[in-house]
């Protein structure tokens, strides 16, 4: 009976600390993943509206397991974010993708800018802004090439460190883009609290572009990020009645499947030699 009840304790523990076991194995894999060289970035290319040229890529994660394959960063990011690993992951994302606007930028006859995505616990870390800071000194990239990406649940805090972070990056000439621009509950409030450059507005509302309720809400977008000299850059853009409709609402850039998928280095560097897609 002891034994059987042993194991009763057992087969419940499991189950409710499955996730929980889970979580950690994940841990130690991503971990891993960081000494192991198993990260990599992809880049998204931007195309500029205006120009009907290449504006800049987003730096995306990519992880490739040693046995489960490619993980998506939805399979790991928020793990990693309740964790203190997003710092690491987010400071090997900007050390990478630095590099990588070093390479565009050596012989590129206009510039490119490089976007990277950063997770709202590390905006609240005091070392952050001059962890930026030095992987900039390092090269000789202008920093107003090194677009930061912030989701606007990263801004709902009170922590003053978030601001500091914001504007000593922002004094240093790194530009700020809010993501997912229009998901949150205080979106507009933001535009006025940080020193915003770009708005990213959310696929969600792209797709609903083909309503008069989806337009409305994309016009205000533009027409207030504009009025506030924020630029507009919308995202999930997958067709070209999308993106025509974009360019006759005044939108600045557009990312998606339409003008490219996100690329390794090596496919963009093909990409960019051959003037684009
Ligand atoms: P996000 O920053 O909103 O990135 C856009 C996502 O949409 C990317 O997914 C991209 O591959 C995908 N996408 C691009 N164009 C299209 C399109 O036309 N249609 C559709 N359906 N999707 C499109 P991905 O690469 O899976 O990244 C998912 C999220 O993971 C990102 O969303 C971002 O929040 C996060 N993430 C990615 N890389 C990093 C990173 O280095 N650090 C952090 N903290 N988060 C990252
Ligand atoms: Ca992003
Ligand atoms: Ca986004
Ligand atoms: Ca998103």
């Amino acid at each position: 009976a002891k034994a059987a009840g042993r194991n009763r304790w057992k087969r419940s523990a499991a189950i409710t600390d499955g996730a929980a076991v889970d979580e950690i194995r994940l841990l130690g894999e991503i971990r891993a993943a960081l000494t192991g060289d198993e990260l990599r970035l992809e880049y998204q290319p931007q195309l500029d509206l205006r120009t009907g040229r290449l504006h800049g890529v987003e730096a995306l994660i990519r992880w490739n397991h040693p046995t489960r394959g490619a993980v998506p960063p939805s399979g790991f990011i928020d793990v990693a974010e309740k964790s203190g690993l997003i710092s690491q992951i987010g400071t090997w994302a900007c050390a990478t993708a630095i590099a990588q606007a070093v390479e565009l930028n050596s012989d590129a006859a206009v510039p490119v800018q490089v976007s990277v995505n950063i997770s709202a616990r590390q905006l609240g870390e005091p070392r952050f802004a001059g962890t930026v800071a030095s992987l900039l000194g390092a090269t000789d990239l202008n920093p107003g090439l090194l677009t930061l990406e912030i989701t606007e649940t990263g801004l709902i805090t009170d922590a003053p460190q978030v601001r500091e972070n914001l504007v000593a990056l922002h004094e240093q000439g790194v530009q700020l883009s809010i993501d997912d621009f229009g998901t949150g509950h205080a979106s507009i409030a933001y535009l006025n609290d940080f020193p915003v450059d770009e708005i990213k507005i959310d696929r969600s509302y792209v797709d609903r572009l083909d309503s008069p309720e989806g337009t409305a809400i994309v016009v205000s977008c533009i027409e207030l990020a504009h009025a506030l000299s924020v630029s507009v850059v919308a995202e999930g853009v997958e067709t070209a009645d999308q993106l025509s409709r974009l360019a006759e609402l005044g939108c600045d850039i557009v990312q998606g499947y339409h003008y490219s998928r996100p690329l390794s280095p090596d496919a963009l560097s093909g990409w960019l030699a051959k003037g684009g897609p």
